[in-house]
């Protein structure tokens, strides 16, 4: 038995029917590689080893990775910071196809949703659950109230979908909010784009969010009459524009702005 530690966001999977739940909407197979994050005392572990060609699994308590690796011998544990993971130096095999699966540490789940997106590259999908309360700000229309940053990004590089709720009955100990199994797929096709510039305008916008796009970049150094010269409406304020906007928007911004950074 390993003691759950705070610290360490440690909220154990304990009813087998969610475990089995999540493998189920993953599906894994003989062609898929699973990394899991966080495995902990292994009750996802199970199933996926079961069905997945080739499992890792990455996490940061050594109690736990003890007895992962007397359990599960012929499976690949590595002990460290899953943020400090480089997907490319795994050396997946090529005909695999990267799926990343994990019951996520929750003091972390914004930096691990951008871990995905910046290695998004080498993986095909991912699974995890959340917060309740961040799947419905992943999952998120514009003029809603849970539409922000989070919502524009990640929509713009995956597709996030609410698999199921998940009550906090299911875990040991219980965790003080409603959980949500998420499923993000990669989105192919798109548009060529400044990275950079896009997530600087979306933070840089919605920061003050009750002002309007042109008060914002004004703050954010934009001159006034390359303002005034773009082809986009600025009175606008930004959780009235979709992800495509933002897009627009920021090539706008790079066609009148020589990049500084
Ligand atoms: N998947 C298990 C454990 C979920 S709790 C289950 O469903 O029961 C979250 C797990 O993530 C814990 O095992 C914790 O030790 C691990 N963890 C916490 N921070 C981590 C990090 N930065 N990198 C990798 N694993 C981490």
């Amino acid at each position: 038995m390993v003691v759950p530690k705070k610290s360490l966001g440690q909220n154990f999977l304990r009813d087998e029917n969610v475990a089995r739940n999540i493998v189920q909407t993953i599906h894994p197979g003989r062609r898929d590689a699973v990394l899991e994050i966080g495995p902990g005392t292994g009750v996802l572990t199970a199933y996926l080893i079961g069905e997945a060609g080739h499992y890792i699994g990455v996490e940061l308590d050594r109690r736990s990775l003890e007895l992962l690796r007397a359990r599960f011998p012929s499976a690949t544990f590595i002990y460290g910071d899953i943020l400090a993971v480089r997907l490319r130096d795994l050396r997946i095999p090529e005909n695999l196809r990267l799926r990343v699966v994990g019951n996520i540490p929750y003091y972390i789940t914004s930096e691990i949703l951008f871990w995905i997106l910046d290695q998004r590259q080498w993986l095909v999908d991912a699974t995890l659950m959340m917060q309740w309360e961040v799947a419905r700000r992943l999952t998120a229309r514009p003029r809603t109230k849970d539409y922000g940053i989070l919502s524009v990004v990640l929509q713009m590089y995956m597709t996030p979908e609410i698999r199921f709720k998940v009550s906090p009955n299911s875990f040991h100990p219980k965790p003080s909010v409603e959980s949500a199994v998420v499923h993000l797929e990669k989105r192919n096709a798109v548009p060529a784009h400044s990275e950079d510039l896009f997530r600087s305008i979306v933070r840089g916008t919605f920061g003050k969010r009750r002002k309007t796009l042109l008060n914002s970049l004004r703050s954010m150094g934009y001159e006034e009459d390359v303002l005034r010269s773009l082809r986009f409406d600025l009175g606008r304020r930004p959780e009235e524009l979709s992800g495509e906007e933002f897009l627009e928007l920021s090539s706008e911004l790079s066609r009148h702005v020589p990049l500084t950074t």
